[in-house]
């Protein structure tokens, strides 16, 4: 089966489309982003209406600010671990610990601003439990994993071919001097590597973060050795 991916960048955060025999998407964008996801879209040969499941990778409201508007668009069901379901469907907030001095700055920068800022609530359609979910019957050659360590209900897709969509259980972080490695937040940094071991072991060979361009696995395998 071929597989084409299609990023579609809202704003700091990367979503991305998966299109094989079906089209999923990966994760919602912060609040306010309806609009460039209908540019974003009407860009690439899909229609908004092809999309039946949004995988949202965890909790952060930059991952699901937007899920609700996309749902009401493409008629797509949510998917979602249930450990951070609570954020998309009760608006709560999780905020994550800084895991470097750059983190740090910023989660004191963000957490007032965040306070303020309003998620609209939607429900998760397909709540996912530790053991995962194959996507073959979305017609995508891959499966859902659950990849604790940035939340604890934080998931990945990877693919058959090898591509892994993380969320921000790892970041590429140009603009911030760092390079592809750990995220900048986490709740625990241990199960982030653990998480990242799993990633490797199940064949990950090119990572798609959320937050930065794609780069080849091997930078994980690196660090972890390091
Ligand atoms: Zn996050
Ligand atoms: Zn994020």
């Amino acid at each position: 089966m071929n597989v084409s991916i299609y990023p579609i960048l809202l704003g700091f955060e990367r979503c991305y489309l998966i299109k094989g025999e079906g089209v999923i998407m990966i994760d919602g964008g912060a609040p306010g982003r309806i609009d460039r996801f209908e540019k974003g879209i009407a860009r690439i040969t899909i229609e908004p209406e092809e999309i039946q499941l949004i995988v949202i990778t965890h909790g952060h409201i930059d991952h699901i600010g937007s899920a609700r508007d996309i749902k009401k668009i493409t008629g797509a069901q949510i998917a979602m671990h249930q450990r951070d379901m609570d954020c998309l469907e009760r608006g709560a907030k999780l905020v994550p610990p800084g895991v470097n001095t750059w983190g740090r700055v910023l989660i004191k920068m963000l957490t007032p601003l965040l306070t303020r800022v309003h998620i609209p609530i939607t429900e998760v359609d397909l709540i996912l439990g530790d053991e995962g979910l194959s996507l073959r019957e979305y017609g995508i050659p891959g499966k859902i994993i659950h990849t604790p360590g940035h939340s604890m209900g934080s998931v990945s897709v990877i693919l058959e071919t090898g591509e892994v969509f993380v969320g921000d259980l790892a970041m590429n972080m140009v603009p911030l001097g760092l390079g592809p490695g750990l995220p900048i937040f986490a709740e625990d940094i241990q199960e982030v590597k653990e998480s990242w071991r799993l990633l490797l072991e199940e064949g990950a060979e090119t990572v798609f973060p959320a937050h930065g361009k794609p780069f080849s696995a091997d930078s994980l395998l690196r660090a972890l050795s390091s």
